[in-house]
């Protein structure tokens, strides 16, 4: 297909849709092979349009060594739910007419939250971006590019009344845009920030994708396959002439992932979701638990396709053995009989979870229950490193700058020709020279373009060291970790005097320290 004005002709090309690197989710960019890159006439840094069910626009980064050769385009969550797609799916990608943005009005994404930010600061955070009406954005205070961009005050506050994740992810949904179409933030653009949100489509918002999930890739395959497909395709079981299954069974220690997982899988397939709990189920509707299941399953089938999620089953059908009440014994069984009277095939899964999956009732685990099971495990040291990227994702995180490192660092891209060479070794020279961290930083910036790809290894290094000295944690201990080193710097600054929960607002030279270190993480480790 041939589109674009006079001389200016190019192709649009449809690419497969993959996950995005951990590291890139929330930045707007995707990766795809140079060859498609070429053939749709762009670059690295150039903007294209993604056109799914919905049309949105991306910047083009670098391909991913890995993905040579293949015909995937790789994005986050955030971008495939503007484009309309899911992992899987064929988008169609083309060049993109941008114009600069005059104006962008964007309103919280979440109803119910109020915030207050001058559009300046959020602007710091988005220049470069390009967006379009109705796009789902985040601006993270992650990173040096965004440098005096993240005095999120709001979030601040917010910190110490409740502690939430991090420094601070903002989802915001762009309300409109002067001119209409894609349009890039620059800094003449004027961008306004509603305090509430606003209508702008009716659809959910995805609150976990697969990219919040960290090492458990495995997992995330299997329950592709076992739940994502059938509830997409489930033409393909039907002509296939095999049941879809109706059941799945999630097991592992708690704290793993097994809730985010059934939520990933729902909202990637676009699924209604409904979660219950049970020992909930047991006690808070002692007497109607059978009634409640029944409504449970009624709302789901109307709902179709749907996911129920049941969490701690072992509660609710534990091994007859175990069994005294006679409550038990009936729930067990209006709970088998709705599952084996589940019409419209494939089209309503039900999800369960267990950390003790030999205590449950045989009879849930025959063909046509929960005949398939997905072990969701302890993460090993991989695991743990991308469950922090994800968890310190929104975090302004400062690596150190130490000499040997960044000798090392800069060795590496020296080796993988990745920046030019004579650049390189006239900085290796002025690294060697220096005397102190803060100097190896600023030799560092002042060679701009290798920069950020330095601190970004540095900062992989980091969260590496910290994956290293956690042995034995879960997704929900890195979490606790990553919340925990963002608290010993903020109670560092508060015994310094430097923040109180009384100040009105917090001084941006003192935002500006706001920088979790690999030495706040180890702190947190004692506590
Ligand atoms: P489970 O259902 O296995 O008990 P959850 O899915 O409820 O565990 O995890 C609790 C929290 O811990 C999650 O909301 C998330 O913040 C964190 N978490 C757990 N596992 C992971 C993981 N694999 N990747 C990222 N975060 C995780």
């Amino acid at each position: 297909m041939i589109f674009g004005k006079d001389e200016e002709r190019y192709e649009k090309i449809k690419l497969r849709v993959a996950e995005a690197l951990k590291r890139d989710v929330g930045r707007g960019i995707v990766r795809f092979d140079r060859k498609f890159q070429k053939q749709l006439g762009v670059e690295p840094g150039d903007i294209v349009e993604l056109i799914g069910d919905r049309t949105t626009a991306a910047i083009v980064a670098n391909p991913h060594p890995d993905d040579r050769g293949l015909d995937i385009i790789r994005m986050d969550g955030y971008i495939r739910r503007n484009a309309g797609v899911s992992i899987g799916d064929y988008v169609t990608v083309a060049k993109a007419e941008v114009q600069e943005a005059k104006k962008v009005t964007l309103a919280p994404a979440q109803k119910g939250v109020f915030i207050q930010i001058p559009g300046d600061m959020v602007k710091q955070n988005l220049l470069g971006r390009p967006v379009m009406k109705g796009d789902l954005i985040v601006a993270s205070s992650r990173g040096e590019t965004y440098y005096g961009g993240s005095p999120f005050d709001e979030l601040l506050r917010g910190l110490f009344e409740t502690m939430p994740l991090g420094f601070g992810e903002l989802k915001f949904v762009v309300v409109s845009t002067s001119p209409k179409g894609v349009v890039q933030i620059t800094y003449n653009t004027e961008v306004e920030v509603l305090p509430q949100a606003v209508e702008v489509r009716e659809e959910a918002i995805p609150e976990v994708t697969y990219e919040d999930i960290g090492g458990l890739s495995d997992a995330i395959q299997k329950i592709r396959e076992m739940v994502e497909l059938p509830l997409k395709h489930p033409e393909l079981f039907e002509r296939l002439g095999i049941e879809p299954p109706k059941g799945v069974l999630l097991y592992g220690p708690p704290g793993t992932g097994k809730t985010l997982l059934a939520k990933a899988v729902a909202n990637e397939a676009n699924a209604h979701f409904i979660a219950i709990n049970g020992p909930e189920i047991m006690s808070k509707f002692y007497g109607e638990s059978e009634e409640r299941l029944r409504e449970i399953f009624k709302e789901a089938e109307e709902n179709a396709p749907s996911i129920i999620f049941i969490d701690e089953i072992d509660a609710i059908a534990p091994k007859r053995e175990e069994v005294v009440g006679e409550v038990e014994k009936r729930v067990v069984s209006q709970l088998l009989t709705l599952m084996d009277g589940l019409k419209g095939r494939g089209k309503v899964i039900v999800i369960a979870a267990t950390n003790r999956p030999d205590a449950l009732d045989p009879a849930l685990r025959r063909p046509g229950r929960f005949d398939r099971e997905i072990e969701v495990g302890v993460p090993d040291k991989k695991g743990r490193k991308e469950i922090l990227q994800i968890h310190t994702r929104g975090m302004p995180l400062e690596p150190d700058y130490d000499k040997e490192t960044v000798l090392r660092v800069l060795k590496e891209l020296l080796k993988r020709k990745a920046f030019d060479e004579e650049v390189l070794k006239k900085l290796m020279k002025r690294v060697e020279g220096a005397r102190s961290d803060d100097e190896v930083k600023e030799i560092l910036k002042s060679a701009s373009e290798v920069y950020p790809e330095v601190r970004t290894r540095l900062i992989e290094g980091m969260l590496e060291r910290i994956a290293e000295k956690t042995h034995g944690f879960v997704g929900a201990d890195l979490a606790a970790l990553a919340r925990e080193a963002a608290m010993v710097v903020l109670r560092r600054l508060i015994n310094e005097g430097k923040i109180s929960p009384e100040h009105e607002k917090i001084p941006p030279e003192v935002l500006q320290e706001l920088r979790v270190r690999k030495a706040d993480f180890y702190e947190a480790l004692k506590m």
